[in-house]
């Protein structure tokens, strides 16, 4: 039985992981036809980039509109080809990309708009600007565990600021892309605007080699590193946000209920195939054991399924749960226990798998170094601050994190000591949802911002403009040099000494002056 989309030729076959049934076919893109959509990108980019940002938005706001009103269709084709429940689809997938769509058309004017910059006394006379200018076509490619919002924040927010768009959304989640490509459509956006290229990485790889100006990436950091490289080789600027592997720190005096029900939240929603997921719990000692009971009893009452009510959807993509077996497999092996689930020979067969906490893990084992994106939780004792800060940073990752604490002081005070792109206090993942904050990780965990103001200035070329008059005849610095070097040397010193001195400075500039 085919459990997921599989490619024929020319053709993506679009199979719902939840009940294995085929229910699409889509056509790929050939990729030959790669320097056709860039032609048609940078035909559109020549009109689109000269219209006002005011009237771009009315664009967006149409898009929203559209998905207000078909919220429900669009929910339900991205729950038939994730596998994820309904639930989630609205409140992971549209919320942050209608949230996104508003943030911007209320910030984007402002933003994108010309900025006062203050001069140095050094310049005096002058007045300085940063302009914002888009880039030309901005390629994005998307990965499928949250296959609408994680292509198209980047697509509205490129699209903002006056840049044309190819979206090459994944392979995995072929009618998410086709969603993506009838929205835009719908929303009216001007023919080469926006182009969505379907299928697989051979695509990718056709249209990341074709000459864009900016490369957005989510997905793999294997992947990730691929595009970077051949992107050096044009200099294409990118941004990539890849895995992550977040630390979960819950200390003694943490409200424990609100906690474990966060940290089942955290680690299995989208049966935790999120790069920001809760991957490894470590709970302060004294409270280590009371906290595994509660965590267990939270987690029986959830319940697996497609329908309204259900909890745990299946998993999308069948490569990652043979990442997850194999995880689980040496992890058991290794002498750990399973606190919940079952081991990998006791799954049954499909996509929905048990959730899994482990206990008596090893800091060494995959589980605890290597990205699971899966439903399986590592819970690791520690003692002292000082330990958990460290165990939390010893990865190669470094997205996102959560501290639970009643003690601000202190989760705040271990905030500022994980590496990681963002924290979140007594909480979890939710730090995506707030468009007005960066978002973005360190380390492996990608390169670069989106969200807030620079999820907008990325996607353009800032430029520095210097205003003169034009009515003094001459600048003491320009030509000719004769007599000015001491007079220069008065000038700076007085001028960058400890305390300033005033009056040799103007001396020297009036010196200066009268040389030219
Ligand atoms: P995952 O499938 O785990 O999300 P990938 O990094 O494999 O991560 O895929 C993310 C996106 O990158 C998908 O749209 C995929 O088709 C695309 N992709 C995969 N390989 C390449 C490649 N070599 N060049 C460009 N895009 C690629």
């Amino acid at each position: 039985m085919k459990l997921h989309s599989v490619e024929m030729p020319g053709k993506l076959v679009v199979t719902a992981p939840a009940t294995g049934q085929i229910i699409s076919e889509i056509d790929e893109t050939p990729v030959h036809e790669t320097p056709l959509y860039y032609k048609r990108a940078r035909t559109a980019f020549f009109k689109w980039k000269s219209i006002p940002t005011s009237e771009r938005l009315v664009y967006l706001k149409k898009l929203k509109k559209y998905m207000v009103e078909h919220m429900d269709e669009i929910a339900k084709t991205i729950s038939k080809d994730t596998g994820k429940v309904l639930t989630e689809a609205i409140v992971a997938d549209i919320m942050p990309t209608l949230d996104a769509i508003d943030h911007i058309c209320k910030h984007a004017e402002k933003i994108l708009g010309r900025q006062k910059a203050s001069t140095p006394l050094l310049l005096i006379g002058k007045r300085s600007f940063v302009e914002y200018m888009p880039r030309g076509v901005v390629l994005v490619i998307s990965p499928w565990n949250y296959p609408l919002q994680l292509a198209m924040v980047p697509m509205i927010s490129a699209l903002a600021g006056g840049n044309t768009v190819i979206l090459k959304p994944s392979e995995v989640t072929p009618l998410v892309g086709k969603c993506i490509e009838d929205l835009f459509v719908k929303a009216g956006f001007p023919e080469g605007v926006v182009q969505v290229a379907h299928g697989g990485k051979e695509v990718g790889s056709a249209f990341t080699k074709g000459k864009s100006d900016y490369i957005f990436f989510t997905g793999s950091v294997r992947t990730g590193k691929i595009i970077q490289e051949q992107a050096a080789k044009e200099l294409i600027p990118t941004t990539l946000e890849l895995g992550g592997k977040d630390p979960m720190i819950v200390f003694k005096d943490a409200n424990l209920k609100r906690a474990a029900k966060g940290a089942v939240w955290g680690a299995f929603t989208n049966s935790g195939q999120v790069c920001m997921s809760a991957e490894r719990l470590y709970v302060e000692r004294p409270v280590y054991k009371q906290f595994l009971k509660i965590l267990k009893k939270e987690i029986d009452l959830l319940q697996h399924g497609t329908d309204a009510d259900a909890d745990i959807g299946s998993m999308t993509f069948p490569g990652q749960k043979e990442i997850v077996k194999e995880q689980l497999d040496e992890a058991l092996q290794g002498g750990a226990q399973l606190l919940t689930g079952k081991p990998s020979g006791e799954w049954e067969e499909g996509m929905f798998l048990p959730l899994s906490v482990l206990t008596n893990v090893k800091q060494s084992m995959k589980v605890v170094q290597e990205e699971t994106f899966g439903p399986l939780l590592p819970v690791i004792p520690f003692d002292t601050e000082a330990e958990v800060i460290e165990l939390a940073n010893d990865t190669v990752f470094g997205l996102n994190a959560s501290i639970w604490s009643k003690d601000m002081t202190k989760a705040r005070r271990t905030a500022s000591q994980l590496v990681s792109g963002a924290v979140v206090i007594n909480d979890v993942i939710v730090s995506v949802a707030n468009h007005g904050i960066p978002f973005g990780g360190t380390k492996d965990s990608g390169i670069g911002r989106y969200h807030g103001e620079a999820g907008l200035r990325i996607f353009c070329h800032e430029k520095a403009i210097v205003e003169d008059w034009g009515i003094k005849k001459t600048e003491i610095q320009w030509y000719p040099y004769k007599g000015k070097y001491p007079l220069f040397i008065k000038l700076f010193t007085s001028y960058f000494q400890e305390r300033r001195n005033w009056f040799t400075f103007l001396k020297s500039f009036l010196a200066l002056m009268r040389k030219n």
